[in-house]
This record gives C-alpha cells, sequence and structure tokens, in this order.
C-alpha cells in the first residue's frame, strides 16, 4: 500500500457543481463577448520567460517572485504564463494590421503565492482585450461587458463594487514619479526595503505597497489624479459620463494603481463587499505602451480579467448551472429489458440528460435516484417487462403513470 498522491500545493481539481459553476460562467463571457463581436482565441501556457520580464516588469512581484520558469534543455528560458493580457499583446504585435482586434480568452495561469482561500498557484481567468485604437467608448464598453456578464452570471448590484482611476498619459506618469519620488525621499528611513529598491527603478510601483508602514506614508502622499495633463483629465471624464449614462455605478478610488507595469490611464477593478480576504473580482486598465515594451510597435490597448475561481466563489449553490434541463434515471431489472431500444433512441434523441441503471433491486434505483438528484425514474420491472408497458415517476412532485411502452411519448411527459 501507497500513499495517495495529492494535488500541488496551491492546485485544485475542479468537479461538481464548481466544475459546473465554472462552465457557466464561461459560457456566459463567451456569449457576451460574442455579442460584442469579440473573436477567441487560444494561446500558449508556455512562453518566453521574456515577455513577462519586459511587459509585466521586473520588479513586480509577478516576475520577481512568483514565475514558475526552466531552462529549457539549457537553451531559452520559459515559463508558465502568469496572466495572458502580455501572450495577446505579443499575438497583436506581429498580427495587427488596422482597426481593433478584439479578443477573448479563458484559461488556467500559474503564479508562485502563498495558497489561501481564493489565492492560488493554478487559477483561471476569463480575459477580454481590445487592441488598436484609443477613444474612451472603447474604455467605456469594456467595463459596460465587464459589467454585463457580473450581472448575467447572476450577482446582485450591492455584491460588488466598481472602482475607477486614471494613471494618466505616459508623459503625466513621468512627471508624477519626480514628484512622488521627492516625496518618498523624506520617508527613507521608514519604507520597506522593496520600497526602497523601487524608489530608485520605478517609484509608481511602490504605491501598490502591502506593507503597513509603507502604506502609512502613501496615505498622504501626493495623488496621480492631480498631476493628470488637461487630456487626461478629459479622456477619463469621457468615461465616467458614460457609465453615469448607462447606469454603472462607480467610486473613484485614486489609490487604485494596479499591480503591473504597463498600465496608463484608465484603472479599474470590481471588488466584492462581501467579506472575503481576496476581494479583487475582476481588474484591468488601458495599456498604451505595453505593445511598444515587448515589439518595436507601438500599438494602444485596453481589456481585463477576472479570477474564475473568485466569481464562482460567489455564486449561489441552489441555482441549476447546466443548460441541459430534466434528469432522467432509466432504470431496468434486467439487462435484457433494455433491449426495446425505442425508448433508448427517443432518450437520446430528446434534450435529456439521462442515465441507464440496472438493478435487479428496485429499491436500491429509487434511493440511487434519490441520492443523486434525478428530477424522473423511467421504470421497467419484472411486472411492467411481461406487460410490455412503463412507469414513469416525477421525482419532485411524487406523481407517477403507467404507459404502454410503444406508445409513450418522452418529451411530451417530461417538460
Ligand atoms: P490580487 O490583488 O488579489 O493579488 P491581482 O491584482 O494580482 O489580484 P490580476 O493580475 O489583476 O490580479 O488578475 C485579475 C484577477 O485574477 C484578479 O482580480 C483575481 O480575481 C484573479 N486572481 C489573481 N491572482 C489570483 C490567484 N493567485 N488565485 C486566484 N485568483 C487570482
Ligand atoms: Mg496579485
Amino acid at each position: 500500500m501507497s500513499n495517495n498522491i495529492l494535488p500541488v500545493k496551491g492546485t485544485h481539481d475542479i468537479f461538481g457543481l464548481d466544475m459546473e459553476k465554472y462552465n457557466f460562467i464561461v459560457d456566459k463571457f463567451n456569449m457576451i463577448s460574442a455579442k460584442f463581436n469579440f473573436q477567441s482565441i487560444q494561446t500558449p501556457i508556455i512562453e518566453h520567460q521574456e515577455l513577462f520580464s519586459r511587459s509585466v516588469g521586473e520588479d513586480t512581484d509577478i516576475v520577481s517572485k512568483e514565475m514558475y520558469s526552466f531552462v529549457d534543455k539549457g537553451d531559452t528560458t520559459i515559463c508558465l504564463r502568469p496572466e495572458a493580457t502580455s501572450s495577446l499583446a505579443r499575438f497583436a504585435a506581429s498580427n495587427y494590421q488596422s482597426g481593433q482586434m478584439k479578443f477573448s480568452t479563458h484559461g488556467p495561469m500559474f503564479r508562485r503565492e502563498r495558497p489561501q482561500k481564493g489565492r492560488y498557484r493554478q487559477f483561471h481567468q476569463i480575459n477580454i482585450e481590445n487592441i488598436g485604437e484609443k477613444s474612451s467608448y472603447i474604455d467605456f464598453e469594456i467595463i459596460l461587458i465587464a459589467s454585463t456578464i457580473l450581472k448575467e452570471i447572476g450577482l446582485e448590484a450591492d455584491q460588488y463594487t466598481l472602482l475607477i482611476n486614471s494613471l494618466g498619459s505616459p508623459e503625466d506618469q513621468i512627471n508624477y514619479s519626480k514628484i512622488l519620488s521627492g516625496y518618498l525621499n523624506q520617508y527613507k528611513k521608514n519604507l520597506s526595503e522593496t520600497s526602497l529598491t523601487r524608489l530608485e527603478k520605478n517609484p509608481l510601483r511602490i504605491l501598490d505597497s502591502k506593507d503597513e508602514s509603507d502604506k502609512e506614508i502613501l496615505l498622504n502622499a501626493p495623488k496621480i489624479n492631480d498631476y493628470l495633463s488637461k487630456e487626461s483629465q478629459n479622456f477619463f471624464n469621457d468615461i465616467k459620463l458614460m457609465l453615469t449614462d448607462n447606469n454603472i455605478l462607480f467610486k473613484e478610488d485614486e489609490k487604485l494603481v494596479r499591480g503591473l507595469d504597463y498600465y496608463t490611464h484608465t484603472a479599474f477593478e470590481f471588488q466584492t463587499n462581501e467579506e472575503k480576504r481576496q476581494n479583487a473580482i475582476l481588474a484591468g486598465g488601458r495599456y498604451d505602451k505595453l505593445i511598444n515594451m515587448i515589439s518595436s510597435r507601438d500599438i494602444p490597448g485596453i481589456g481585463w480579467a477576472a479570477g474564475i475561481e473568485r466569481l464562482s466563489d460567489l455564486l449561489s449553490d441552489q441555482k441549476n448551472y447546466t443548460q441541459i434541463p430534466k434528469k432522467i434515471l432509466y432504470a431496468v431489472q434486467e439487462e435484457s429489458y433494455l433491449s426495446n431500444s425505442s425508448i433508448l433512441k427517443q432518450i437520446y434523441r430528446a434534450d435529456i440528460r439521462h442515465e441507464i441503471k440496472v438493478n435487479k433491486n428496485i429499491k436500491k434505483l429509487f434511493t440511487y435516484a434519490d441520492k443523486n438528484k434525478f428530477n424522473f425514474i423511467l421504470l421497467i420491472g419484472e411486472e411492467e417487462f411481461k406487460s410490455q408497458s412503463i412507469i414513469l415517476k416525477n421525482l419532485d412532485d411524487k406523481s407517477q403513470k403507467l404507459y404502454k411502452q410503444n406508445e409513450i411519448i418522452l418529451v411530451n411527459e417530461i417538460r
């Protein structure tokens, strides 16, 4: 006897209700993104590590601490993707011609974080990106789609909050970086070690620090919003107007800077209002610098990603998430009773979730149907076999009827 092999730390199997919710979320996501003319794409799970060190940024946690990377046969350094945006930006950098490239994708992402509820080392995201053009409408639309999906999967408006901020243009960020450095330089003694190194290389990163002493210093730091150019302010105002026009509630949050290096202008995050340790359910923003960081081209883009596990965790356990409706158990006492296949054919033809079960003990067949939440049991026992009849019992309202095997029309009976 040997020990069971468990899943790798921070990974989990998705099964049963969790899998039903997962598929339900992905189906809604595909439907809604297709309606807005986004095209489905799948990119590889392994990428060159350089893609992320150049896009997400060397001194982010994701790249500096959390990457699963390995040297492939002494040749190139390859990693498991920690996010999808960089891969889509890579694709766009090579394939973009004109207009908008609108992508939707979903799948596993990998980050070597400390595992906790809602925080895994392999987790799954749904993700959309609109690459190629810059307009405030596009930013509004990408947030509208996010909000529509949250509604359509069944979340109530009071379950979450939309936070938005503007990080300004690349020029705004350069100006503001200097101002922020000036402020933080006065508090060098109290800054965390990571923030001290960032102060030299990339002071904006410090805004995202989770260190308590850093956070306190940041409370009174100058805010990026106060240093936006007129143009950046107008761009942001247009988006807010459209959100308001379309009844999408939001809160401005000047502390929202997002964890990645490549964001410019609009940044947003949907957070759950429920008491959860991990409250970020969907996050994104505009990244006009990103494609130029990984290629010679300069193409603007915006997108978001949502954690499927975190969304799933907010969905009620009481609803039915499968599309095929009634579950029917076709139960017979003897294998040979199944030889009248006209009933089987009806079952196969109809859109009914079904299972076939043979057991000499009728009581066991009923117990099985109850335990597995079947809505109907279709039964041929010894007596029914002799009289060429069949019982259909509705297990929800307990009503039961006897039919001739060659007369029953299943789809009429189980609506
Ligand atoms: P957090 O602040 O929770 O670490 P993040 O800013 O790192 O989130 P993003 O990189 O913006 O997250 O990813 C988008 C979404 O993916 C998050 O809003 C969250 O729902 C989900 N997500 C991110 N990391 C994890 C993880 N380790 N496990 C599960 N879901 C995750
Ligand atoms: Mg994170």
